[in-house]
């Protein structure tokens, strides 16, 4: 199965191949910062099944990750959409579930980090949800 998705102006694109490791909403609070929403909407794909295929080079900003190792997000630097996060600890990229073309295929199967969530956020219903994470992740 292969997949495809970018930014919103379509400089930055990239290609997934396989089935996603997990399709996560996130509510910590530095996915808050990053969407100036309640969560990000993340679908996960190993290192080795993903690739940038578009015409820019993504700019990227690191930070520390719940785990303490680094994040990078990386974004275009035309729109400034971020279109994914890479979890160095887990050799994972998280992408922006919006930002693949086939957006609607891909729904959250869990909910991560509500602890951190605004007291607004009206929190999913049909899917597990946890504090933090999960722990037999
Ligand atoms: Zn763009
Ligand atoms: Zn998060």
């Amino acid at each position: 199965m292969k997949r495809t998705g970018g930014c919103q102006c379509g400089k930055v694109r990239y290609e997934v191949t396989g089935e996603p490791m997990q399709q996560v909403f996130c509510y910590c609070s530095d996915c808050q910062t990053r969407t100036g929403g309640d969560k990000w909407f993340g679908i996960w794909y190993h290192h080795d099944n993903f690739k940038f295929t578009g015409e820019v080079e993504t700019k990227t900003f690191t930070r520390k990750g719940s785990s303490g190792h680094d994040v990078h997000q990386h974004y275009c630097p035309e729109c400034g959409v971020t279109v994914c996060a890479d979890i160095t600890i887990g050799q994972f990229y998280t992408i922006a579930g919006p930002s693949f073309d086939d957006a609607e295929s891909l729904e959250p199967k869990m909910a991560i980090f509500t602890a951190s969530a605004p007291k607004w956020a009206v929190l999913p219903t049909t899917i597990p949800v946890f504090d933090t994470f999960p722990s037999n992740m």
